[in-house]
């Protein structure tokens, strides 16, 4: 059980670029990453708006010298005082990933990015070249995939608890975006631009969460082979899709079936997993994140409550909240930017063992979300041809 004691030696001083007032993930990095005293906010560049990026910097309680207007001035003041950030957190629309990141590495700073994390694989390999030479850590904050749940998940499968893995399938839809774009927010209007959002929309916004958390839950098995149809309900928002299908065959046999969708009027918002195998499935959804439904072939179905001691090792040690309160979102961003800050102490330490072993959503995970991307991509493209996943 994680219970806010300290495993690295002294806070992180840590930095926002972005998820300023306004934005939309901005306050679940701050939730993740200040709840167990592992970083300390102490500068930020914001928001676009200066202004309103200093007066939100004052009342996060970041002195005012160090609320910066640009990224530019983060990383030139910051990198010229002793005492500057060691780490940031960059929070802004899609477009802006690649450079601030390259930036920020080159500065010395340890980087924590969103997804989905660039637009090309050149990018990711060119970040990933840059940060090994400099010794420097880049995670990535795939929001669910800290829950004890989703490890729960991975321990049964790899107990053999399902058998063979069969059937994998991913749900992540919601309805905010049923209606046209004529009177969308700055947060929409980027997402719906391939300038600012890249080559996708809602498979790189929702589906790269499916996929990460499949990849956590079954790395034994990969995509071989996968067909993309992706559509634009809203007809403003083309050659980006609002709605996607993705089919994924694996190369153990099993397959996939992947739904991503912003038009699915009345849902409030739901991800939902299933992976069945030869014996047994489990499913697991955020609606209802205390439980995972465990169903064995011939037996009565049994529900699974996170922090019960009949879960396995790996879920226990990463619960925060025990067995009679809700373990949610809050509570997985926090294990990630812990994981996190113990890979940046460790570079630090220059403790390479540590790293080879430790998990956490890397500059790996991230391009490889990268990657899906640009195999659906192809194969939408192609007219929803069945494409080698390469
Ligand atoms: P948003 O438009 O709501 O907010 C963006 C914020 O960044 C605003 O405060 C804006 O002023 C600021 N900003 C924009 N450009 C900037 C720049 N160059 N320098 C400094 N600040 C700048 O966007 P959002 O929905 O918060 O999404 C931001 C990123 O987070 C996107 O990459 C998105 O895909 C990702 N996201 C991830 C999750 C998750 O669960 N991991 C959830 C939502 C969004």
């Amino acid at each position: 059980m994680i219970n806010g004691e300290k495993t690295i030696s002294r806070p992180l001083r840590w930095g926002m670029i972005g998820g300023g007032r306004t934005g939309q993930v901005g306050y679940k990095h701050r939730t993740g990453a200040l709840r167990d005293g592992t970083y300390q906010l102490l500068a930020g560049a914001f928001d676009l708006d200066a202004d309103r990026g200093r007066d939100f910097g004052v009342k996060l309680g970041v002195v005012a010298d160090r609320c910066y207007a640009t990224s530019q001035d983060l990383i030139a003041g910051e990198t010229a005082r002793d005492d500057g950030i060691e780490v940031v957190s960059i929070a802004t629309p899609n477009f802006t990933h690649y450079e601030i990141t390259k930036a920020c590495l080159g500065a010395g700073l340890h980087v924590i990015c969103e997804k989905p994390l660039f637009f090309t694989l050149a990018e990711c390999e060119e970040i990933a070249a840059l940060a090994r030479q400099k010794g420097l850590i880049v995670g990535v904050t795939y929001g669910y995939t800290g829950h004890p749940l989703v490890h729960q998940m991975a321990a049964m499968v790899k107990k053999g608890m399902l058998g063979e893995i069969r059937i994998v399938d991913l749900e992540y839809t919601h309805g905010f975006n049923s209606g046209d774009d004529a009177a969308a927010g700055e947060a929409v209007r980027w997402r719906t631009n391939p300038k600012t959002a890249g080559p996708t929309f809602v498979l790189g916004d929702i589906g790269t969460h499916l996929y990460y958390l499949s990849e956590i839950v079954l790395p034994h098995i990969k995509v071989e082979k996968l067909l993309c149809d992706r559509k634009a309900f809203i007809p403003t928002r083309e050659p980006l899709e609002d709605h996607a299908t993705v089919l994924m065959h694996y190369n153990n046999g099993a397959r996939g079936r992947l739904w991503v969708s912003s038009v699915d009027a009345g849902n409030m918002g739901s991800q939902r997993y299933r992976f069945v195998g030869s014996k047994a499935s489990v499913s697991w959804s955020d609606s209802h994140p205390d439980q995972l439904v465990y169903e064995v072939q011939g037996e009565p179905g049994r529900i699974l409550h996170h922090g019960m001691p009949y879960l396995d090792a790996e879920s226990l040690a990463i619960d925060r909240m025990g067995a009679l309160h809700t373990e949610g979102l809050g509570d997985s961003w926090s294990n990630i930017y812990l994981w996190i800050a113990e890979a940046i102490d460790a570079a630090k330490r220059g403790d390479q063992a540590f790293l080879r072993t430790h998990h956490y959503p890397g500059i790996e995970a991230g391009t490889e979300g990268v990657r899906w991307l640009a195999n659906c991509v192809r194969s939408a493209d192609a007219g929803s041809a069945w494409v080698d996943f390469q």
